[in-house]
Parts: structure tokens; C-alpha cells; sequence
């Protein structure tokens, strides 16, 4: 198994993960044409996207699906009320297949486990993929790190998660309104480097040792502020902060 962040901050979101010969695209959040540029420089052709995975309805993680998909065959996954949403919105797809928060779904040999996350949208999921022996973890935009997380991410060798802020610099942040700051913050918000630090901390107990570090916001975090923090004291755990403009390259 193998996962390519293809770009990842408040500017736009999408992943690769493949296994077993299929590839699904995770999000699509930055325009059709940098995920089809990008794709094609990291060796991917598009239209060989086996399906598209959503996981919740925010422009930053749906932006340039509408376009997208008119290049792909591949039919999109999301929850039931994500679909709503995004077909109101007027991104209409060749098929729709709908799973339930929670449901586990196959391509081949390459399973998906979906479960819950906390964070403002009407629907959020993350990911859990599993291929033979290998297992890859996907957390996004999450308010905080909730039991049920824990529980399916635990075992996982690989994860991207959200690294979203860090505390201090987003209580000195002066160009967000307090409202927002709140919003950020919340138990619907987003993760701080300390909160994915623990979950990573946890997680490395348990066999993680490769974590792509993702949704760093610009102003309120930096990249070597989120690595150690959440590097701490874990030896054993490779990380690496993906970027917006670029993509982290493959990881196995
Ligand atoms: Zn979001
Ligand atoms: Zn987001």
C-alpha cells in the first residue's frame, strides 16, 4: 500500500491511497486542474481513479470536484447527508454510492473503514485503509480526538491527520476575529499540534511509524512547530508536515 497527499492546508485538500491495484482519491478540494496536474507529475493518470472518497462537504476538501468530474468515471462515496449537501450545491456525478458514518466498504482486496469524527459539517468522516497486512489511517478536519478515533485508528502503521494550529499563535493571532478563534478551537473545530500529539503519542504505542502531519493553517502554525510537537519524544515515528502548494511524494 502505498498514499500520496497531493496538497493539504485551508487552501485545499486531496489524497491518493492505493492497494491491490485500485486508487481512490480522498477529497478533492484544490482546483481540477492542480489535482490533475499534480496526479500526472506523481504518475497517476486520472482517469485510472477507481473512486473518489469524500469526507465531508467543505470547499477546501470539495472545490474541484464539480470540474474533476468530468474527467473520471470513477463513481464519489460519501454519507448520506454529505450528498445532499454537495448534489444541492450542484456537483452532480455519473453514480453516488452512499455509505452510512461508520460502514466498511471493499475495492478488491483494499478495505475502507469509515468512522465518525467531531468537527462542523453535517457528516465528517475519516478513514481507516486496510490492504493484506498494512494498514493506513486518514483524519482530517476533527474538533477533538473522540474514543471511538482512538479505537479505529489504533494499529495503524501509517496516518495523516490534521495538525491545524498551535495554541499560542492562534491566541496571538490579530486577523481572526475572537468568533473564529472559538470556531478553530472547538470540540467541532480543528486539532492543535498538542491534541494530535497525543493521539500520535498513543498511536506509536500501538505500531505507528510513519505520520504525514496535514492542514497546517498558515498564519497560526508552521511546520517545524507542529514536527515537534508532535515528534516529542517518539523515536520510532517518522514525520513530515505535507504542504500546500506541492505534494509529500509517496509514501509505502
Ligand atoms: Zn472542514
Ligand atoms: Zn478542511
Amino acid at each position: 500500500m502505498r498514499f500520496i497527499v497531493l496538497g493539504s492546508g485551508s487552501g485545499g485538500n486531496a489524497t491518493v491511497v492505493e492497494a491491490g491495484g485500485m486508487r481512490l482519491l480522498v477529497d478533492a478540494g484544490l482546483s481540477a486542474k492542480q489535482l490533475t496536474d499534480r496526479m500526472k507529475a506523481s504518475g497517476i493518470e486520472p482517469a485510472s481513479i477507481s473512486a473518489v472518497l469524500l469526507t465531508h462537504e467543505h470547499g477546501d476538501h470539495v472545490r474541484g470536484l464539480r470540474v474533476l468530474m468530468k474527467q473520471l468515471s470513477a463513481p464519489i462515496y460519501a454519507t448520506p447527508s454529505t450528498t445532499r449537501l454537495i448534489r444541492d450545491g450542484g456537483i452532480e456525478a455519473g453514480s453516488w454510492k452512499i455509505f452510512e458514518s461508520g460502514a466498511q466498504f471493499h475495492f478488491n482486496g483494499l478495505s475502507v473503514q469509515s468512522f465518525a469524527v467531531p468537527h462542523d459539517a453535517v457528516e465528517p468522516v475519516g478513514f481507516v485503509f486496510r490492504h493484506e497486512e498494512k494498514s493506513f489511517g486518514l483524519l482530517s478536519d476533527t474538533g477533538h480526538v473522540t474514543k471511538l478515533i482512538s479505537e479505529r485508528l489504533r494499529g495503524v502503521n501509517a496516518l495523516f491527520v490534521e495538525a491545524n494550529y498551535d495554541d499560542a499563535l492562534l491566541e496571538a493571532d490579530t486577523k481572526r476575529p475572537w468568533s473564529t478563534k472559538q470556531r478553530i478551537s472547538s470540540r467541532h473545530g480543528h486539532l492543535s499540534n498538542a491534541q494530535t500529539a497525543a493521539l500520535v503519542a498513543d498511536l506509536a504505542a500501538n505500531g505507528l511509524r510513519r505520520v504525514v502531519l496535514g492542514h497546517l493553517s498558515r498564519d497560526c502554525n508552521c511546520p517545524v512547530a507542529a514536527a515537534t510537537a508532535v515528534r516529542g519524544s517518539l523515536a520510532s515515528v517518522e514525520i513530515v508536515c505535507a504542504e500546500q502548494d506541492r505534494t509529500c511524494g509517496w509514501w509505502d
